[in-house]
């Protein structure tokens, strides 16, 4: 891991990179933040998380846009992997964006009427049908991925949506 630290960042001394607990780029403080242990699959987060450095990913308008950058995030990391000899696996690109898909359906989908709706503001869906306005928190740049689907497992068990709040706000009648 260090080594390909060490070369990106000679590749990129204007990005900072700094060892954290999960793989992150963060355009305010212009840092990559990741896992400093080696694994085939913690190196592909290194680039992807890269990629959204050297494309100057900064902000998006909604989560739909979010996930486009999360595509063109992945297609420059495959450019930059040849240039380090390693070669990211077409599958586990999938999974990291099914985990966006997934996460974007959890947001749009109206906790009412089940309709999928448009994002209206940053942080908030207002829901085209029902009229139900919810509150998202604020979305960030890569979301752990989702694990490949064991059998056996029940994954509807762990039904929670940490990274949606559905604080709904009901329409004051009075
Ligand atoms: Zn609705
Ligand atoms: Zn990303």
């Amino acid at each position: 891991m260090d080594t390909l630290v060490k070369k990106l960042n000679k590749l990129l001394p204007g990005i900072k990179f700094k060892s954290s607990d999960s793989f992150y780029w963060s355009p305010k403080n212009q840092t990559v933040f990741y896992i400093n242990q080696d694994s085939e699959r913690n190196q592909w987060s290194l680039l992807h998380e890269v990629s959204h450095a050297i494309l100057g990913h900064t902000d998006y308008k909604s989560d739909f846009a979010l996930l486009q950058l999360e595509v063109a995030a992945w297609e420059e990391a495959k450019k930059l992997s040849k240039k380090f000899n390693i070669s990211i696996d077409e599958d586990h690109i999938q999974d990291c964006l099914d985990t966006y898909r997934d996460w974007l359906h959890q947001r749009s989908t109206c906790p009412t009427c089940s309709i999928v709706c448009l994002q209206n503001l940053p942080n908030e869906y207002n829901c085209h049908n029902c009229n139900t306005v919810w509150h998202v928190s604020s979305s960030r740049f890569c979301r752990p991925y989702r694990l490949r689907k064991m059998s056996g497992i029940n994954k509807k068990s762990s039904g929670q949506t940490p990274q949606t709040t559905f604080a709904l706000r009901t329409k004051k009648l009075s």
